[in-house]
């Protein structure tokens, strides 16, 4: 493999192969554990795009040309051999984003997840056949590839959140551009050699890095079809925006502020469990991290018990060693999160647990925060309000149910949401009337398998269609229905009428 993390910069990757492309511009890739700069990535220009849009529109009109059987085995072999070297792409993605490696390769494992499911493709991409609709004639279904599609997506899962598209717009026969993070991009371009390996012809996958510039051109060109974005509201609003003003099929994931809410009658030492779980893994640079606790007042005090003994457990550091936690992605990203823990201390919170300070196992100079518990965190504070993306696990009290549900349905967003309960007619409540895409009974985060589909309500999701799954099918295929009769000479006459059934 030509992209490896000691390459001094890391190219595009267009039309099967390496590419400088034609911007001087580059960014810094850092190692978060160290605190250093490990490599730069080329920060593509709109004849870098260009160039990757047209490689894919040639390659698309062999591929979606390609049968089934050819695509599946693609498939299958980018499986197997991503199986096989799940620990090559574990090492990058810590030493890009910092998520300790355990971690790591459960990323991968999800994403692996998509790629299954896509190796199934051929059944789902099976349409309907209607024999007889009116006397000779038949009505049947095909599901078509879009064409070139683009994929945007976040730091937070530099493979997962690819192998969310991917693997299902190519199975269906459409060729993809990704524009992945600048900040960890290195996973993308291991990810398509892989899939170069796994016999995908040139052009069908290509990956061009960059930041704003280059994801304005993906969503301007005339001839890219899609685009799939995941990443902040903000910008899930501007790219809906955009690109569905320049004709685009789009959908965007954006941010969230997960709750769990926790009544009396939970098993508060498996609430603590998932609590601590959900909000530091990864150290809360997830869209499925819990952030807030909802903790019915008398249960809040012996929760809070529990949850600070956990997370005097917890040791972290450097992703390579053996840590439960890693730094965050950027400095600049690490003072911010640490930021909100003044704002909500301001604000009148009790810092219970502060991880600014914290003693690690790794560099000195690596982007750490540890462990933040905050309880009595008022709903007005912005510590509340804004996403944090940070390993700051907040816990407001609630008198019961109903406010508990009061304040998670206030909130802008609807990614995740949780409820801890013995009791079945509160969890069948709770799923019916919390306003998410994804709802969790005892389960902290909510990420629906593969062959069920992933995403947010509200200002977590711009567009009608979720992340893979069925949904992800009827994204990257258009639909049509085709009404059939073989002519003799019992059908003519003329009759300008509307066709009506006989
Ligand atoms: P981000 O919005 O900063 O960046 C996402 C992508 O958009 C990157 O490829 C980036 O280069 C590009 N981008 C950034 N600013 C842009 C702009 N102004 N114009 C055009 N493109 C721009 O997000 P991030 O910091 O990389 O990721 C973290 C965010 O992603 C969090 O808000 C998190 O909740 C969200 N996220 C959501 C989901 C989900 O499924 N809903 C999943 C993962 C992450």
């Amino acid at each position: 493999m030509t992209a490896t993390p000691n390459d001094t910069i890391l190219d595009h990757w267009i039309n099967g192969t390496t590419s400088p492309g034609s911007s001087t511009r580059t960014g810094d890739v850092f190692d978060p554990a160290r605190g250093v700069v490990q490599k730069q990535v080329r920060l593509g220009s709109a004849a870098d795009v260009d160039a990757a849009v047209d490689a894919a529109s040639k390659a698309f009109t062999d591929w979606s040309q390609a049968s089934i059987a050819r695509r599946q085995q693609v498939m299958f072999k980018f499986r197997e051999l991503l199986n096989a070297r799940t620990g090559e792409l574990a090492e990058i993605l810590t030493s890009e984003h910092g998520k300790v490696l355990s971690d790591a390769a459960g990323e991968i494992a999800r994403g692996l997840e998509v790629v299954e499911f896509a190796c199934a493709l051929p059944h789902l991409l099976k349409g309907a056949y209607s024999e007889q609709v009116s006397t000779d004639v038949d009505v049947y279904s095909l599901r078509q590839p879009l064409g070139v599609v683009g994929v945007i997506s976040p730091f937070n899962f530099p493979a997962m959140v690819p192998m969310w598209f991917f693997p299902i717009a190519i199975a269906t026969g459409n060729t993809v551009v990704l524009k992945p993070s600048e900040k960890d991009p290195s996973a993308a371009n291991w990810m398509a050699e892989l899939m170069t390996e796994a016999g995908l012809p040139p052009g069908v996958f290509n990956v061009v890095h960059g930041d704003k510039e280059a994801v304005d051109r993906l969503l301007e060109h005339p001839d890219v079809a899609s685009i799939s974005f995941v990443g902040s509201t903000p910008v899930a609003r501007y790219i809906y925006e955009t690109g569905t003003a320049h004709g685009k099929r789009v959908q965007a994931l954006g941010g969230a502020k997960n709750h769990m809410l926790v009544l009396p009658d939970a098993d508060l030492d498996l609430v603590a469990d998932s609590a601590v779980n959900a909000g530091f893994g990864s150290a809360g640079e997830r869209c499925m991290a819990i952030s807030v606790v909802l903790a019915v007042d008398s249960v809040a005090d012996p929760l809070i018990e529990k949850i600070s003994t956990r997370m005097a457990t917890l040791k972290t550091g450097d992703g390579r060693r053996s840590c439960d936690m890693g730094p965050l992605i950027t400095r600049e990203h690490r003072d911010k999160v640490a930021g909100y823990v003044d704002i909500a201390a301001a604000d009148g919170a009790t810092v219970v647990v502060d991880g600014r300070g914290i003693e690690v196992d790794g560099e000195a100079d690596g982007f750490w925060l540890g462990p933040t518990l905050i309880d009595n965190m008022p709903t007005t504070s912005q510590a509340y309000t804004d996403e944090i993306f940070g390993p700051v696990l907040a816990v407001v009290r609630v008198s019961g149910y109903a406010e508990g549900l009061e304040v998670i349905n206030a909130g802008p967003y609807g990614n995740g949401s949780a409820i801890f309960t013995n009791d079945g007619g509160a969890a069948r409540r709770f799923q019916r009337e919390v306003e998410a895409g994804m709802v969790g009974v005892n389960v902290p985060i909510p990420v629906p398998v593969a062959y069920h589909s992933f995403g947010g309500w509200k200002a977590s999701l711009f567009g009608d269609a979720k992340a893979y799954g069925p949904h992800g099918v009827d994204f990257f295929t258009r639909e049509k229905a085709v009404t059939a009769r073989w002519l003799d000479p019992s059908h003519g006459g003329l009759n300008l009428g509307f066709p009506q059934h006989d």
